[in-house]
C-alpha cells in the first residue's frame, strides 16, 4: 500500500490496555492527553522530504544550537477527526489546513510539505489511533501538525534542516465551562500583528507575543483577548485563537458579519465554513470592517443581537460581556443567542455526520 511506500511503521511495544485508554479519555479537556504514536518526516535542503515514520509518541532530541530554539522558525496547524454514526472516522477540510500550513511555511522561509503527504500523515496516524477518537458530539481527536527548524547553526538565516511532526490529542470542550458565554478583553496596550508581519501565518511567535495580553485579560476578569488592528488601533481583528462574528438585525434581516481578511488576521477555516453555512441557513453573510465604537453603538442601539468566537478548538463560543479600559457592555443579556446556537449545531452535525456533507468538506480517513 502507499503507507509502506512513504512511511515506515514502528508500533509501541507496550500498547495501553483499553481500560487505561478509557480512563485517560475521561474528561480529556483540551491538549493535555496524547495518543500512543506520532508521525515524523525529516527534511533537508539537499534531499527534500525524506521517508516518514509512524512511531511511538515520545520526546524528540534536538541539538542545543537547533535554530528553532533561537530564531523561532516554528509553524503549526490544528484540525480534528470526528466519529461518524457508522463508527468510521472523518476529518474536516484537512486539505485547507495543509494549504494554510504551506502559506505559513512560505512566510517563515520554511519548506512546503506536499498537501497529499500532509493529509496522508494524518490518515495514517488516525487509523493507528482510531480507538482514541471519542464518540460524543462535541468531542473529537485533535490533530496537531507542526514544523520546526532543526539545523544546528547560530547564523541568522533560513535553516537547511527541518522536522515535520504530527501528534494527536483526544479533546473535549475547549472552554471548561462549556458553551457558556465568555467575557472578552479588548487589548489596547498590545498589538498582535502589523501589516507586513506574520499575523496571517500560524507561527509559534504570534502566540508567544500574545500571552502577556492574555495575562492582562485574566487580571481584568476576562477569558479571552480581542485584538485590534495595528494601524488605527480601532478595528476588530480576531481573538487569541479564534475568529470573531457579529450578528446584526438590518431591515428585518439577520446579517452574520465577520471582520474582512486584512493580512494581519488568521484566515480561519471555521470562519470560512460558517460564512457558507450561514448563507445556507438563509442568513445574509458578509465580511466587513468593524470598529470598537461600531460594536458598542450597535449593541446600545439594539442593531447587534449577538457576537461569538469561532475556531477548530472551541467550535462556536458566544461572547456575553465585552470589557476594555474605556468601558464595558453586555451582549444578549450575557446569554447564548439563537444564531450562535443554530450555527454551532449545524457545524457539529455536519462534522459528526448527522447531517449530509453537501459541500464535500469531510475527508474519509
Ligand atoms: N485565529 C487564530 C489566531 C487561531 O489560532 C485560530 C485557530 N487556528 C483561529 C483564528 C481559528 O482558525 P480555525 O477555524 O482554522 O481553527
Amino acid at each position: 500500500t502507499s503507507n509502506t511506500a512513504r512511511f515506515d511503521v514502528q508500533l509501541a511495544r507496550e500498547p495501553l490496555s483499553s481500560e487505561e485508554r478509557a480512563k485517560r479519555m475521561q474528561n480529556p479537556g483540551f491538549g493535555k492527553i496524547f495518543t500512543e504514536h506520532m508521525v515524523v518526516i525529516p527534511y533537508s535542503e539537499e534531499l527534500g522530504w525524506g521517508k516518514g515514520v509512524l512511531k511511538p509518541y515520545g520526546p524528540i532530541v534536538l541539538d542545543p544550537a537547533a535554530s528553532v530554539l533561537h530564531y523561532g522558525q516554528a509553524i503549526f496547524e490544528g484540525f480534528k477527526a470526528y466519529r461518524q454514526p457508522d463508527g468510521h472516522v472523518k476529518t474536516f477540510r484537512p486539505e485547507s489546513n495543509a494549504h494554510r500550513f504551506n502559506a505559513s511555511a512560505r512566510r517563515l522561509a520554511m519548506p512546503e510539505l506536499p498537501v497529499d503527504l500532509f493529509v496522508e500523515a494524518a490518515d495514517i496516524l488516525i487509523r493507528q489511533e482510531k480507538d482514541w477518537v471519542p464518540n460524543a458530539i462535541g468531542e473529537s481527536l485533535y490533530l496537531r501538525p507542526f514544523m520546526i527548524a532543526t539545523e544546528a547553526a547560530l547564523g541568522v538565516k533560513a535553516a537547511k534542516e527541518y522536522l515535520f511532526i504530527l501528534i494527536a490529542s483526544p479533546s473535549g470542550a475547549y472552554f471548561p465551562q462549556g458553551v457558556k458565554p465568555v467575557t472578552v478583553w479588548i487589548s489596547e496596550n498590545y498589538v498582535r500583528a502589523a501589516p507586513g508581519g506574520t499575523g496571517s501565518a500560524k507561527c509559534a511567535g504570534n502566540y508567544a507575543a500574545s500571552l502577556v495580553a492574555q495575562t492582562e485579560a485574566k487580571a481584568e476578569g476576562c477569558d479571552q483577548v480581542v485584538w485590534l488592528d495595528a494601524v488605527h488601533r480601532r478595528y476588530i481583528e480576531e481573538m487569541g485563537g479564534m475568529n470573531i462574528f457579529f450578528v446584526y438585525k438590518e431591515g428585518g434581516e439577520t446579517v452574520v458579519v465577520t471582520p474582512m481578511l486584512t493580512g494581519t488576521l488568521l484566515p480561519g477555516i471555521t470562519r470560512l465554513s460558517l460564512l457558507e453555512i450561514a448563507k445556507k441557513l438563509g442568513f445574509r453573510a458578509e465580511e466587513r470592517r468593524i470598529s470598537v465604537d461600531d460594536w458598542r453603538e450597535a449593541i446600545l442601539e439594539g442593531r447587534m443581537t449577538e457576537a461569538f468566537a469561532c475556531g477548530t478548538a472551541a467550535v462556536i463560543t458566544p461572547i456575553g460581556t465585552v470589557k476594555s479600559a474605556h468601558g464595558e457592555w453586555q451582549i444578549n443579556r450575557g446569554e447564548t443567542g439563537p444564531v450562535a446556537s443554530q450555527l454551532r449545531e449545524a457545524l457539529l452535525n455536519l462534522q459528526h455526520g448527522v447531517d449530509a456533507d453537501l459541500n464535500g468538506w469531510m475527508h474519509q480517513v
